[in-house]
């Protein structure tokens, strides 16, 4: 039989195994966030080679793919040492439409 206090504490214990669980997944997402920023930093640009890629803005949006709507995201960046603007598009790089060169000239 478990009493009123037994019940009790074992409510409190799986409250504080849920708040450990948040605390940790804070973290992991945090360290991620900084882990992927740091990576960004170090990728060459496919251009020039140098280290020098700054990122511009990330863009999200929904295109007709087939006559449907898809969502679509891709993010820009531009290199510091040869000038040269990019698209990241699903892990290709590829070179920005002219709707994406208004968002080069307002980081300017
Ligand atoms: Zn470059």
């Amino acid at each position: 039989m478990s009493s009123p206090l037994q019940s009790l504490s074992f409510v409190a214990i799986v409250a504080l195994i849920v708040i450990v669980a948040l605390g940790l997944t804070a973290c992991v997402v945090f360290v991620g966030g900084t882990l992927a920023q740091r990576a960004e930093s170090q990728r060459p640009c496919p251009e020039c080679g140098a280290q020098a890629l700054r990122w511009v803005t990330f863009l999200r949006a929904t295109v007709l793919v087939d006559g449907r709507r898809a969502p679509d995201s891709w993010s820009l960046h531009e290199c510091e040492a040869c000038g040269v603007r990019l698209k990241d598009h699903r892990g290709t790089w590829e070179v920005p439409s002219e709707s994406d060169g208004r968002h080069f000239e307002a980081k300017e």
